[in-house]
């Protein structure tokens, strides 16, 4: 079989044809990641992993991409290893033999308790060793650990892990410490799965190297033959099926069984992997616009509608083939137990005639007080409880607003247009008081109308509108993209800086005078998917009740839910000024939804460094707090693109482009 060329990056083969595929396979693959910073490189090695496995053990292919992308399962099935630093410091003490606070020490100087776990590997003999790890073992365990729950939780997770770097060596130990974590900290995203996976396929049935595109240091080849050239587009016609497959249906377990018995990519695995109630899809994502004369500009050739934005939480509301329904967020998180009065109510607004109808709707859960038919304020929305609560005991009534149809009666809708889609959801559904509305709009493409839609929506309790592309290919729906396709244009854009930003706290400032005892301000970052790294964006201390710094001191002080972190975390990106350096840094736990009144250049702020000034970052001035986002994970927070998208649409910089 061809292997990979270049030495640098050859991944040999240790175990037989059939055996399970060892750990260190995966983890010397991991080692050669971090060790170089081109992504075309990055995607080979993977390439080459994956194609040693589905040659040789393919039915560890599944268990191999889930501990690459750090997971355990689909995002809604909500399984997580829930390990703290302390855990995993206190498991490393047992198995090095070192102290808890020599750990700390070195964890001080190394930055990262992987690289602890390596050095406090280095010396350590074992009389008897254990069999060496296995892929499947080390993910079997993992979900083991995540499974467990009940009294002394913690040290049965310990004991597990114990277990595990017991039989590790140097590199082993390194990433199933950052594993266990949840941060393996070498950037394999699903992007980049998808893009490996498919090229190991391809490359495989044509019989050809790896690296075939590739030159000796890893850069892609700038003169082709015209065999490569048609390899080069093979390759990226797979990877867009496979993505858009992905994007129907992120299940990996649904996905592999089905690729491996094609053997190759093509439209039969859309076919076999569609869209499916019960599995939740990557929402299609908005653009923000500044003005009605930018939406006019955006859709000069398209026909499109404008809707009410509701102000609550994304729910996807699924119904399956037998009859349950199941409400999942923005993130896939199943919220099914916090709307059981949903659940009931629901079925009913089905027209009689597809009583039996699956379907999965896309629409915002609202706050709605049901007398005065009225939408209430999304603060209300945070007061209803998550879980165990029963349909009776509902205090905080919830309307549904649906705004598109993405499956209805055992068909996928999402490649038909938004009118079609539209229409099957006005002649599929009746709109039940209270419980189940439409998302309001009208089609109208006069800028004055727009404008008293716009006012009449935030009168009625709504953000502002959103508008969107009715007919012909570019109003299909798009899962998991933030799209042209979709404006956003809520009141306050019309001045300020355009958006509100998701940024995560990352240090606190101790307060003084009335705020002495709390947190009087904080340092913001903004999240730089490409590096995995938190970069500092401003200081905020504006915008917060009492009650809200109240509840922060609390969360960030709570010595059991370790939220302090004892330094900056060597993924942050921290403000190059000393006088800046917060009192307290905090791991990265929250997301804060935050206004402000224009963004600049930095010298201080790290944000975005090198996107729109090759050295200096940008900051937010004058910002102020709004809100904590619950619904997004700190890794969900406003990137480092859209930060330097945000600067560089201003008008005071636009208009000097
Ligand atoms: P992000 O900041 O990542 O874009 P967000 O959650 O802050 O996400 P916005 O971009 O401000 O959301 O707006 C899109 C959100 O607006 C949707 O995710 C949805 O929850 C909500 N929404 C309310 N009404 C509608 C509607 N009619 N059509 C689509 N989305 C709507």
């Amino acid at each position: 079989k061809d292997q990979f060329s270049s030495s640098r990056l050859y991944t040999a083969r240790t175990w037989k044809d059939g055996n399970p595929v060892p750990y260190k396979f995966l983890s010397d693959a991991f080692s050669k990641v971090e060790e170089i910073s081109g992504r075309l490189e990055i995607q080979a090695i993977l390439t080459e992993v994956f194609r040693n496995i589905i040659a040789s053990t393919p039915e560890d292919l599944v268990p191999a991409i889930y501990l690459c992308i750090n997971k355990l399962a689909p995002a809604h099935e909500g399984i997580e290893l829930g390990i703290g630093e302390s855990i995993l410091m206190k498991a490393l003490s047992q198995v090095s033999g070192r102290t808890v606070s020599a750990l700390k020490a070195l964890y001080k100087k190394v930055g990262d308790l992987g690289d602890v776990a390596l050095a406090a590997r280095t010396n350590q003999k074992t009389m008897f060793p254990p069999p060496p790890l296995t892929v499947r073992r080390v993910f079997q365990e993992f979900k083991a650990i995540a499974a467990i729950t009940g009294k002394s939780t913690q040290d049965a997770k310990r004991g597990k892990i114990v277990k595990l770097l017991v039989a590790a060596s140097t590199t082993e130990a390194k990433y199933v410490s950052r594993a266990v974590l949840g941060k393996l900290r070498i950037h394999l995203a699903d992007k980049t799965v998808i893009a490996a996976l498919s090229a190991a396929l391809t490359l495989e049935e044509l019989g050809v190297k790896t690296d075939i595109l590739l030159t000796a240091d890893g850069k892609k080849k700038t003169k082709m033959t015209s065999k490569e050239e048609d390899i080069e587009e093979t390759l990226g016609a797979a990877a867009e099926v496979l993505g858009s497959v992905y994007s129907q249906c992120p299940v990996w377990d649904v996905i592999i069984p089905k690729l491996l018995e094609l053997k190759t990519i093509d439209s039969r695995l859309q076919a076999m992997c569609k869209l499916m109630p019960g599995i939740p899809v990557s929402p299609m994502l908005a653009k923000p616009t500044k003005a009605i004369s930018e939406v006019l500009e955006r859709f000069a050739e398209t026909s499109f509608t404008c809707e009410f934005k509701y102000d609550g939480e994304r729910a996807q509301v699924h119904r399956l083939e037998d009859g349950s329904i199941r409400i999942y967020s923005r993130n896939a998180e199943n919220l099914t137990p916090k709307y059981p009065d949903l659940v009931d109510s629901l079925p009913k607004a089905l027209h009689t005639e597809y009583k039996g109808a699956s379907f999965i709707i896309d629409a915002e859960a609202v706050a709605y007080d049901v007398q005065k038919k009225q939408i209430l304020p999304f603060q209300e929305l945070q007061g209803r409880k998550r879980k165990d609560v029963e349909a009776h005991e509902v205090t905080v009534k919830v309307c549904i607003f649906a705004f598109d149809l993405l499956f209805f009666n055992g068909e996928s809708l999402i490649g038909e247009s938004l009118t079609s889609r539209r229409e099957k959801l006005l002649n599929g559904f009746q709109e039940q008081e209270g419980q189940f509305l439409f998302a309001k709009g009208e089609d109208s493409r006069d800028p004055e109308d727009i404008m008293s839609l716009l006012n009449r929506s935030i009168k009625e309790g709504c953000e502002g509108l959103m508008v969107k592309a009715l007919d012909g290919d570019n109003s299909t729906y798009e899962p998991n993209n933030r799209s042209q396709n979709w404006l956003k244009v809520k009141k306050d854009y019309l001045e300020g800086c355009g958006d509100s930003l998701d940024l995560v706290p990352i240090g606190g400032y101790l307060g003084r005078g009335k705020r002495a005892g709390i947190y009087g301000a904080f340092l913001l970052a903004c999240y730089d998917p490409d590096t995995e790294e938190y970069q500092s964006i401003c200081k905020i201390g504006t915008g917060f009740s009492e009650e809200a710094l109240d509840n922060f001191a609390k969360f960030f002080n709570d010595p059991e839910a370790e939220n302090k972190s004892e330094g900056a975390k060597s993924y942050y990106r921290t403000p190059a000024l000393k006088t800046l350096e917060p009192d307290v840094w905090f791991e990265p736990v929250q997301v804060w939804e935050v206004k402000c009144a224009d963004l600049s250049i930095s010298p201080q702020h790290t944000a975005a460094t090198g996107l729109v000034d090759p050295e200096k970052g940008i900051a937010l001035r004058f910002p102020r707090f709004i809100r904590l986002r619950e619904d997004k994970k700190p890794d969900e927070a406003t990137n480092s693109e859209q930060v330097a998208e945000f600067y560089m649409r201003q008008s005071s910089v636009a208009n000097n482009v």
